[in-house]
């Protein structure tokens, strides 16, 4: 039976796995202790528990781990490591390279540091979302300490062409971070392959808990260097002080472990889902779907529908469907996305688009309601236009 309404915002969030909620309720209760305790056995479980989780998180990135450091999620980890690194390297420079389309917790940090003396470049993107990568390497300068660039996108999930950027960053000496949250656990990630110096990711887009996340930070070739922003007795090898959360941080490893054994599984089943989706919405007249459709992660289609307000469209389905405009942080305010805007889509088609954002969860069975919901609601709202 259909359980409604069907959730297909998993870009904003992910429903925790229950293998996942198993792993973490002992550590609510039997297993309290605080993981810095090192003088009796509640803290001696605690911190193993916490290095498990480590390398189940570090293993899903091909990192040691060594290099991970637990933050309170991607938002956070995003901070740390432009603030970080514009604090570290300081002597070498103050330009930072990034991306009109990154997510917010990496524009408004940027925009943040501007105010600190920072010099900021943002790269336009093509029509189909990606950054020019000749235009990227003319960017770089003597005083350049950092380019930014995100996995793959929150929005349309248009995934980069990291490699290329990773060889580019190396070939000038420039640190490479990347904010990974969509991708990681979606596709393969590794950061040595990659060539990503440091990375940004969240347990909660990975059927993990909220509040939870990793910020990886390279260890050799290059060791890279990052100031603290939260001080207060040293935790995570200095970068981040605070009692650890661990039952999400156990959380956070378990589901990392899930992903490692069956993203790919996963990833194969939503691809196929998300085209027939496409596919059948497309044989409406007036749609185009936005981004690279060649290189996406496999859960996420942005589509715009001509001469459909979407906030319409999306409160006409709210009822059966759980759907977004775009990011969730900007949906209260129905302004037209930046990202589409950058991808050079007038406002009228930015204010037009879905993005539905499919998950492990999700059902043959919902796809096929989804398309037939989405097709009448948008026959409907057509119909009304045109009488009007
Ligand atoms: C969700 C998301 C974030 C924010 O992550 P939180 O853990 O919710 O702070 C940052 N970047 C991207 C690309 C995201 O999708």
């Amino acid at each position: 039976m259909l359980q409604l309404p069907i959730y297909l915002d998993n870009n904003a969030t992910t429903p925790m796995d229950p293998r996942v909620l198993d792993t973490m309720l002992p550590f609510f209760t039997k297993h309290f202790g605080n993981a810095a305790s090192s003088t009796h056995k509640f803290g001696w479980e605690a911190e193993a528990a916490v290095e498990y989780a480590r390398e189940q998180v570090a293993t899903l990135i091909g990192a040691e781990p060594k290099e991970i450091v637990f933050t309170s999620g991607a938002t956070e980890s995003d901070n740390l490591a432009l603030n970080g690194i514009f604090e570290a390297y300081a002597a070498k420079g103050n330009h930072i390279i990034t991306v009109t389309t990154e997510h917010k917790a990496v524009i408004d940090t940027c925009k943040h540091l501007e105010k600190k003396g920072a010099e900021i470049t943002f790269l336009d993107v093509k029509a189909d979302g990606l950054i020019d990568i000749m235009e990227l390497e003319d960017a770089i300068r003597p005083d350049t300490i950092l380019i930014c660039i995100m996995y793959a996108n929150n929005e349309t999930g248009v995934i980069q062409s990291i490699r290329e950027i990773g060889d580019i960053a190396k070939k000038h000496g420039v640190l490479f971070f990347s904010d990974a949250t969509q991708a990681v656990g979606k596709i393969s990630v590794k950061v040595l392959e990659d060539g990503i110096d440091v990375l940004a990711m969240s347990a909660h887009k990975i059927y993990g808990p909220k509040g939870v996340g990793a910020l990886y930070v390279r260890r050799k070739n290059p060791r890279v260097k990052i100031i603290a922003q939260i001080d207060g007795g040293g935790h995570e090898r200095g970068m981040r002080s605070g009692t650890l959360n661990v039952p999400g941080i156990v959380g956070f490893g378990k589901a990392c472990e899930l992903c490692s054994v069956e993203m790919s599984k996963d990833a194969e089943r939503l691809s196929v889902l998300r085209n027939r989706l496409e596919n059948e919405l497309s044989s409406l007249k007036g749609v185009a779907v936005n981004g690279n459709i060649k290189r996406r992660i496999p859960n996420t289609s942005n589509i715009s529908f001509v001469d459909i307000n979407s906030a319409g469209l999306i409160v006409s389905l709210s009822k059966n469907i759980a759907l977004s405009s775009g990011s969730a942080c900007t949906s209260a305010t129905h302004s037209p996305s930046f990202v589409l805007k950058a991808l050079g889509l007038s406002d009228e088609m930015a204010l037009s688009s879905l993005r539905f954002g499919l998950g492990r969860f999700t059902t043959d069975e919902e796809i096929d309601y989804t398309i037939s919901q989405v097709r009448d609601s948008v026959l409907e709202l057509r119909a009304l236009v045109a009488e009007s």
